[in-house]
């Protein structure tokens, strides 16, 4: 594992990774987002654990590795229960006042309430990541959310497909049997995992960190911790990224063992929240961009589709669309 270059950049604090969303379906910005962000050099790529995704972040990475990019991992995500990144919401739009000014399309960062593929309005289940911002913009309280909990028995035989690099599995505080029982239903697959990323909140006691450790420990999985300073919050400006350093200077002391990575509001400011202190910036090992990476490249995609293209095959739009993803990524690649 030493030769692993996702493994080096760990252990030298430079690790990057981009977050797709672990209910996103968007096969077509997917694919694009996942070719843009290999070329740009990240070390890791992280899906929905569903068979159509990964196979369009395969074709993303293919498209990267034949322009000289270094294959990144794949990682898919699951959770050990409920969890608002593994949710989508839902109306009825028949229910829905055609005078109604429509809030809830306004507010959507995903694009994901319009016209569906039928022509009714609704919420487009393939866009849509769950961040919820649609739920209370609702006048009427017509908009819900539903879950998109993966049952036990499906598990190993998913992961058989997919055939992940890592696995990242979200937990909640007091769940430690139920992340011990996805523990079980993961080593069923037999799969060889590089690591297995255990993403929490602040919500969760440094004293479950320690019993999901020992779990972890238990299975031979070596862990990487994903501190998720404030998730779903869209990844705009100094507070969000301020809330994964804050949680990073909270945890970096009485943590497990295993590399301490941002996520959950990290977006263009969190290496210069983290550079106030020397101490942090040596504990991180690295950085995962979700929200801000896709919102950066939107106006391209749109653009993209505008012409009935992808991005990554409207090659006039390349240069624009790669050099914001490497202005995102490469001082976190470079850092030293
Ligand atoms: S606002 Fe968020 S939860 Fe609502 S439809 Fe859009 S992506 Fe889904
Ligand atoms: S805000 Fe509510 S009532 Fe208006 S379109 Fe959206 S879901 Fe329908």
């Amino acid at each position: 594992m030493t030769g692993d270059p996702a493994e080096a950049a760990l252990r030298a604090g430079r690790w990057v990774k981009w977050i797709a969303g672990a209910s996103n379906q968007d096969l077509a910005a997917i694919e694009d987002l996942a070719g843009l962000y290999a070329l740009a050099g990240v070390h890791c790529l992280d899906v929905a654990a569903d068979p159509a995704v990964v196979a369009a972040a395969r074709r993303g990475m293919d498209w990267a590795q034949a322009r000289g990019a270094r294959r990144p991992w794949l990682m898919v995500s699951l959770s050990d229960g409920q969890d608002p990144h593994f949710r989508k919401a839902w109306f009825a739009p028949e229910r829905c006042p055609p005078t109604c000014p429509r809030p809830c399309e306004r507010v959507c960062p995903a694009l994901a309430i319009g016209l569906s593929a039928t022509g009714r309005p609704g919420v487009l289940p393939e866009r849509c990541y769950g961040c919820g911002r649609c739920l209370p913009a609702c006048p009427l309280g017509l908009i819900e959310e539903r879950d998109q909990v993966l049952d036990a028995d499906a598990v190993a035989p998913l992961l058989q497909a997919l055939q992940p690099d890592a696995l990242e599995l979200h937990t909640q505080p007091g769940r430690q049997l139920a992340f011990a029982e996805r523990l079980a239903q993961v080593a069923a697959s037999g799969l060889r995992l590089r690591r297995l990323a255990v993403s929490a909140g602040a919500e969760v006691s440094l004293a479950e960190l320690w019993q999901r450790f020992a779990a972890l420990r238990r299975c031979g999985h070596r862990p990487l911790w994903q501190l998720d300073g404030r998730p779903m919050s869209g990844d705009v400006g100094d507070g969000t990224a301020r809330a994964a350093v804050t949680l990073l200077s909270h945890r970096r002391h009485g943590m497990p063992p295993g590399p301490l990575q941002l996520a959950g509001g990290t977006n263009g400011r969190s290496l210069s929240q983290l550079r106030r202190s020397p101490q942090l910036e040596r504990a991180c090992a690295g950085v995962a961009f979700g929200g801000v990476a896709r919102r950066q490249l939107q106006p391209l995609l749109r653009e993209a589709q505008a012409r009935g293209q992808r991005l990554l095959e409207a090659q006039d739009l390349w240069p624009e669309a790669l050099a914001l993803a490497r202005n995102l990524v490469a001082p976190w690649l470079e850092r030293s």
